[in-house]
């Protein structure tokens, strides 16, 4: 047997250190650092993960006209939507994490793939639920299929030997987080076990060209529970994001080695399932009651993600002496500064006036992107006159009223785009040097405050 041997891990961004550290040096969190015992045993004879990598024919150097570019050949799977976020459909021996919160449906959703391609051979490993609760969401989903295997069990060492002798197409592990691999001492979910499970399957992987889709769980701060390695490790990265009290799921990609990271597919959550929504113009824009004042829809960045908010407002006559200001979501001071800016340049008397307002979603929003949407939605509830809910905003507005330019404009359009939207309000100053032809979305572009409100309500 290998010696005991200890490391301090970064429960964080999986930083590794041989002593102990306040502060983590990588991403400067305190009391991060963890210490984990890791007794990593020379590779047994035979074991196939690591006796095969010794045969294999070591690669030569070629020259760029030597190197054949076949089309890549992917499995195309039942589901649009999963296909498209993956780039045109699963990439032999690739490595994909999908992600989401708990009780979003991910499994569900994986499941249902797993079911739905019958012409492999697919391998569904579950940590996380027995034969008999899988057999019951499988009856829900309605889907028949014989060539799909649930196979219960978190130990590495006899999941790959039930691999070698099933041979499957397609491996899913729900999740990576209840994985055990004999060769570390801690226990599932600790960073050392991710990171070397994952490693596991993606020797795996890289060796037999199944594609291997691990399920991870999102931790309540939004960010995959593990290290931030694991995200660095696998080819592919996707989240599966939305309310789990609301109908729609959205299946985004945050890093593909094989295709854009920009597509997006969305789902309704049924009783027997998860339908694919092919066109997402329609639940968003019939979600929201029509003829209603007050509502706007911003366009933000989270991260690197582009992503759309429904900001709302209420003005109404101020019963008592001081007007209140209200924001939830939103900073207070910006609104006050904002709801200046609105009676000083655009002549609404806001002076009597309480202002509530509410990021939907109970989403707290720092960029100032949305600060158009935000005048917008006041200005529309002052006015009692609705805003088009096929419309919406992204760009900042400065004191003297003027419309701003703001940054990742491309992302915000296109992705204003895909969910459907008929128009976007940006500042004149973005419109340079951008193809408006490149968008299938109308752009209007404004210097000022007016000129928006000139063209929603004349
Ligand atoms: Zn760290």
């Amino acid at each position: 047997m290998a010696k005991a041997k200890t490391a301090y891990f970064c429960q964080n961004c999986g930083y590794t250190s041989p002593k102990w550290l306040g502060k983590c040096p990588s991403c400067n969190q305190w009391n991060s650092l963890v210490e984990e015992l890791i007794t990593k045993d020379e590779p047994e004879k035979g074991n196939w993960r690591f006796g095969s990598m010794n045969e294999k024919p070591k690669a030569k150097p070629k020259t760029i006209q030597q190197i054949t570019t076949a089309e890549q050949y992917r499995i195309i799977t039942d589901d649009q939507e999963f296909d498209r976020v993956l780039g045109g459909g699963l990439v032999p021996g690739s490595l994909i994490l999908i992600g989401g919160e708990p009780g979003i449906g991910k499994s569900t959703l994986m499941l249902q793939l797993a079911l739905s391609l019958k012409d492999y051979n697919v391998l569904y490993i579950s940590g996380e639920e027995s034969e008999q609760q899988l057999k019951m969401r499988a009856q829900r989903l309605k889907f028949e299929n014989e060539r799909c295997y649930i196979l219960t069990e978190t130990s590495t060492d006899s999941i790959f030997k039930q691999i070698e002798q099933l041979e499957p197409d397609v491996v899913i592990v729900d999740s990576i987080q209840t994985m055990l691999s004999p060769l570390i001492e801690s226990g599932a979910g600790s960073v050392s076990q991710i990171k070397e499970c994952t490693a596991e399957f993606m020797t795996f992987a890289k060796e037999s060209d199944v594609p291997v889709i691990m399920i991870g769980h999102i931790t309540k701060e939004g960010s995959l529970a593990g290290p931030k390695v694991l995200e660095h490790m696998v080819d592919t990265v996707l989240t599966f994001e939305g309310d789990r009290y609301m109908a729609y799921r959205i299946l985004r990609t945050t890093k593909n080695r094989f295709g854009s990271t920009s597509e997006l597919g969305i789902y309704e959550m049924l009783a027997d399932g998860l339908r694919e929504v092919s066109n997402p113009s329609e639940i968003l824009i019939s979600e929201r009651t029509e003829q209603i004042s007050g509502i706007s829809i911003a366009s933000m960045m989270e991260g690197n993600r582009p992503l759309n908010v429904e900001i709302q407002s209420l003005v109404s006559t101020a019963n008592y002496g001081t007007p209140q200001r209200t924001s939830n979501g939103f900073d207070n001071r910006r609104l006050q500064m904002l709801l200046a800016v609105l009676e000083k340049r655009g002549g609404f008397r806001l002076g009597t006036q309480d202002v509530f307002l509410n990021v939907a979603g109970g989403l707290k929003v720092e960029d100032p992107a949305i600060d158009l949407a935000v005048c917008v939605a006041v200005a529309s509830s002052y006015e009692d006159l609705p805003v088009s809910s096929a419309f919406c905003f992204a760009a900042e507005v400065g004191l003297g009223g003027e419309v701003r330019a703001v940054s990742r404009i491309e992302s915000r359009i296109s992705e204003a785009a895909k969910l459907g939207f008929k128009q976007i309000f940006i500042s004149e100053n973005n419109l340079k040097g951008l193809d408006k032809s490149k968008f299938d979305i109308k752009i209007f572009s404004a210097e000022k405050l007016e000129q928006v409100f000139m063209e929603l309500f004349g």
